[in-house]
């Protein structure tokens, strides 16, 4: 038996574009895309319209075909979301990259994805340069991309020159896609899934207008407000505006890979009106005075902000007081840190679930429901769950399973990759998705991960990737990866086994080292590496990930 949400909505059928822009309606002037640094760069949906308008025609113009990729590779800023709808709402298909990327990694996105153009930050032009000579893309589709215009550089134009002007943009029109909405990807966003290396994740329109449209309900049920009362809302924009809600924070970092938070940031503050104050880069201190000084309503986080605002002396110097709201996702939040922040700042802490595979969420508790359970809240409406056991069966009532949604914001599946496709999502539309629950009521609680996948302050890290990279170091002859958690944070802890001459002569010290510069740094080892005896793997060759899990749990005791 299959849990249902308690609601049904009616989602339409369209592109992005035709969603954020209705016809008929008027564009707005309220200025919503403001950088928190220096308020006179900010852009109002009717200005933002006209850069997507440059850019669908620029697009067609170079000669960039429908369905062809093109990637973003910057840090945040306020033109982030233009090009955004620009690509997606023209028929091409998005790719962001983190701009932590090593070269490595940014050859293995854009080759992955078939990239035929990149819009790159002056800052990380080089990177790019090069990643796109070696797997062969010109040069002359490469563009600089920030805010304000930038000289060439190393023959790397501005993307003003390669866009339409103002008036070819008017004359510029896209595809309302009213049939094609569910079949027609808008974004490519990067997941190992349950397993392996990460994969491309088809998001449709019809899947972000469906997530969109849901979060829109949920947030609206059990307060005392109609959509048309709906209190004003500021909120900030640190998660990077490029990727989900899922993949933002790193304790000190600033950006990282958000396929959520491009969702949330991209379609939901302009759709529900909402200033965002756009941070380059997540800095605490700044993060906080922002939120002081633009009298922040509402956050959208992961738990190791939480954690810092919780712990960090800084934390009493500001005044956080206009925050009413704040939403957690992306990864484990225990009830007890719920709780204090709950307490020290009188705001309702509520959770949301959600994966890549699942655009951005799934579940979500109600706006106006005060939780102190740590609950990931109900589902999101017109979506269902089935919680399955280790027998394949569902789990008689009260019992953990495994996660199974279907609904109409599942992605179409991993790019290019058709048996991953087919091991994750089933013929009938249920994503498996690597995650035990319990439920209660109408209410879920994650209890375990059951999937290989760590998250590194909400970010993704695939032991694969680190596992594939431990044994090209020709000292190491077998290596397993796990997560670890201390301090209610998890990292990934290598188990090596070292050359049998190599015994002695290698350190810990140097795995770390050989490690840096070859993953991105939220990737690197901070939970340690242990040299063992043997790794232990089945006779098939597949590695005992049960048997290493628990050495790390073990491990995070005595640590
Ligand atoms: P991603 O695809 O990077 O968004 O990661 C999705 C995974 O993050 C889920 O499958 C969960 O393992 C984890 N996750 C997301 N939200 C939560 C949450 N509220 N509580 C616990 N884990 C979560």
């Amino acid at each position: 038996m299959s849990h249902k949400s308690p609601y049904q909505i009616d989602i339409p059928h369209c592109n992005v574009l035709t969603y954020l822009y209705p016809e008929g309606q008027i564009v707005s002037d309220k200025q919503i895309w403001i950088d928190a640094e220096d308020e006179r760069k900010a852009l109002s949906p009717r200005q933002m319209l006209s850069w997507v308008r440059r850019l669908g025609f620029g697009l067609e113009r170079l000669g960039v075909r429908k369905g062809e990729v093109v990637m973003i590779y910057t840090p945040n800023h306020i033109f982030v979301p233009a090009a955004y709808q620009g690509i997606v709402g023209s028929g091409r298909i998005f790719s962001g990259a983190n701009p932590v990327y090593t070269l490595t990694e940014m050859e293995y996105q854009i080759k992955n994805t078939e990239t035929t153009v990149i819009l790159a930050h002056p800052s990380l032009v080089e990177t790019a340069v090069e990643a796109a000579r070696r797997v062969g893309l010109a040069k002359n589709r490469i563009f600089q991309f920030s805010d304000e215009p930038c000289a060439p550089l190393d023959g790397v134009v501005d993307w003003r020159k390669m866009i339409g002007s103002e008036s070819e943009g008017e004359n510029w029109h896209w595809d309302d896609m009213t049939s094609t909405a569910g079949q027609t990807i808008a974004t490519i966003n990067y997941s190992s899934g349950t397993t392996g290396l990460p994969k491309g994740v088809c998001v449709s329109h019809f899947n972000l207008v469906a997530n969109c449209e849901q979060t829109i309900y949920i947030r609206d049920q059990e307060t005392s407000y109609s959509p048309q009362s709906r209190p004003e809302e500021r909120w900030i924009g640190f998660l990077p505006l490029y990727h989900a809600y899922g993949k933002f924070l790193r304790v000190n970092v600033s950006n990282a890979n958000n396929d959520a938070g491009q969702m949330y940031a991209n379609i939901m503050a302009q759709k529900l009106g909402n200033p965002m104050y756009i941070m380059q880069k997540f800095v605490f201190e700044k993060f906080l005075s922002v939120i002081q000084n633009r009298r922040i309503t509402h956050l959208q986080v992961a738990p190791p902000i939480l954690i810092m605002l919780d712990k960090r002396p800084e934390t009493s110097n500001y005044d956080l007081s206009s925050v009413r709201n704040i939403l957690c996702g992306a990864a484990p939040l225990s009830k007890e840190l719920q709780n204090s922040i709950q307490r020290r700042f009188k705001l309702n802490v509520v959770q949301g679930w959600g994966m890549t595979e699942s655009t951005c969420s799934a579940m979500h508790v109600p706006g106006g429901r005060y939780d102190d359970s740590g609950s990931v809240g109900l589902l999101n409406p017109n979506t269902e769950c089935k919680l399955i056991g280790d027998d394949g069966q569902v789990v008689p009532p009260g019992e953990p399973g495994e996660m199974h949604v279907r609904g109409p914001q599942i992605c179409l599946g991993y790019w290019r990759k058709e048996e991953a496709t087919r091991e994750s999502l089933d013929s009938d539309g249920w994503l498996k998705t690597g995650d035990v629950a319990i439920v209660r009521g109408d209410m879920f609680w994650i209890v375990d991960r059951k999937k290989e996948l760590i998250k590194v302050n909400a970010l993704q890290v695939a032991p694969a990737e680190l596992e594939a990279v431990l044994l090209e170091n020709s000292d190491i002859e077998d290596a397993g990866v796990v997560g670890i958690t201390l301090d209610e944070q998890e990292w990934p802890r290598a188990y090596v086994q070292l050359k049998a001459q190599k015994k002695e002569a290698v350190s810990e010290e140097d795995i770390q080292e050989y490690m840096r510069g070859r993953v991105a740094k939220h990737k690197l080892l901070v939970g340690g590496v242990k040299f063992v005896n043997v790794v232990p793997r089945l006779a098939s060759g597949k590695l005992e990930r049960k048997v290493i899990r628990q050495w790390s749990k073990q491990d995070a005791i005595a640590l």
